[in-house]
């Protein structure tokens, strides 16, 4: 699983060590099907390091789809009926359907059932015939996730799958346990979704590295944002795929269509500042900026009123960065794409 790669973590380690006496620690762990790495200094940085280890097994064990004790599995395997669910998967969802209301749809959690089809669940890949296709996608839309006092209800058929916000609200609650443990200095790394904490120790940004995805399975950098206190998350079509009949399909679905959106972007990654945005919202708009495509995504990024900036790569070789990342942008000469800022 090749996704965003976080800098120089291994370098600044050393630093740590050798310069200033703060706590430091740092853990590698493998959950929500991708692999995190968590490193904090200063403050109670071990504790803060421990809990957050917890905390991401207790959001997997509530949120996945797989875990068949988990709320969501609950939910989905309820047959229409009301179940029963916590307060935090109750406004997770309601969130949730916020970004699909504010993206036109293009992030719908209820799109599970068409990315069962294509096999992402089970990694049993296929393509769907149409027909199936087109009575799976009579199930999706937020309408038919139905929140009442306490509990929630999907309509018959209706399924839904967390695995574009999860990781996202994961970043969330490990920053504010960073935060209680008076963490100065961060890198959380799950996945795609990155949060990082004030500076780096030495004072300097933290510079996060976004892959290259024309080259998955090398160290290669489409471009690197350098950044403090902030979420960095990315989507990308080389991130999770399969091949058939010399055809690449991806998990990230247009519910438009119910295919792999096919929207001439290979990879973006939204930013927010960690005072303003929040991991749980740069995860959604990180997945319905992909659906979307480049010009309906600039569209959405003038009008919206969501804080967050872009940085789209097209899969004509260009790097498109959104105007509040001016400064923040590191071109990379030998990865061979042009670089265009707009406002
Ligand atoms: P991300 O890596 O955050 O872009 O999320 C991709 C994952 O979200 C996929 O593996 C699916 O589980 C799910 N997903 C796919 N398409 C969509 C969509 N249009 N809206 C919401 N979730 C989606
Ligand atoms: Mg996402």
């Amino acid at each position: 699983m090749k996704r965003l790669i976080a800098l120089l973590v291994a370098g600044l380690m050393i630093t740590a060590l050798a310069g200033c006496k703060k706590q430091e620690a740092s853990a590698q762990i493998f959950a929500m099907d991708t692999v995190m790495g968590l490193t904090a200094y200063g403050g109670s940085a071990e504790k803060a390091v421990k809990a957050a280890e917890e905390e991401i097994v207790r959001l997997e064990k509530l949120l996945s789809r797989t875990d068949a004790e988990s709320q969501v599995s609950r939910l989905n395997e309820a047959n229409g009926k009301p179940v029963e669910i916590n307060e935090e998967v109750r406004s997770l969802l309601k969130e949730a359907g916020a970004y699909s209301q504010a993206t036109g749809g293009a992030f719908d959690i209820t799109i599970a059932p068409v990315v069962s089809a294509w096999g992402f669940t089970t990694d049993s890949y296929q393509v769907p015939e149409q027909a199936a296709l087109e009575a799976l996608l009579e199930t999706v839309g937020m309408e038919h996730v139905v929140l009442a006092e306490g509990q929630a209800a999907l309509e018959h058929g209706t399924r839904i799958d967390l695995g574009g916000i999860a990781k996202g609200y994961a970043s969330d609650k490990v920053g504010e346990i960073f935060a209680e443990h008076r963490v100065e200095h961060g890198m959380v790394a799950l996945g795609g979704n990155i949060l990082v904490m004030g500076t780096k120790p030495d004072g300097s940004a933290w510079r996060v590295a976004i892959q290259d995805p024309a080259r998955p399975n090398e160290t290669a950098y489409a471009a690197i944002v350098q950044l403090e206190d902030a979420f960095a998350v990315t989507s990308g079509s080389y991130q999770r795929y399969f091949e058939q009949d010399g055809t690449l399909y991806h998990h990230i679905i247009d519910p438009a269509t119910g295919y792999p959106a096919d929207s001439g972007l290979t990879s973006v990654t939204v930013v927010a500042d960690r005072a303003s945005g929040s991991g749980t919202m740069c995860d959604a708009l990180s997945t319905a900026v992909f659906v979307m495509g480049e010009e309906r995504a600039l569209d959405f990024w003038r009008g919206s009123a969501y804080p967050f900036d872009l940085v789209l790569v097209t899969e004509d070789g260009r790097v498109v960065v959104t105007a509040g990342l001016e400064n923040a942008l590191m071109e990379i000469e030998e990865s061979g794409y042009t670089y265009e800022i707009v406002s």
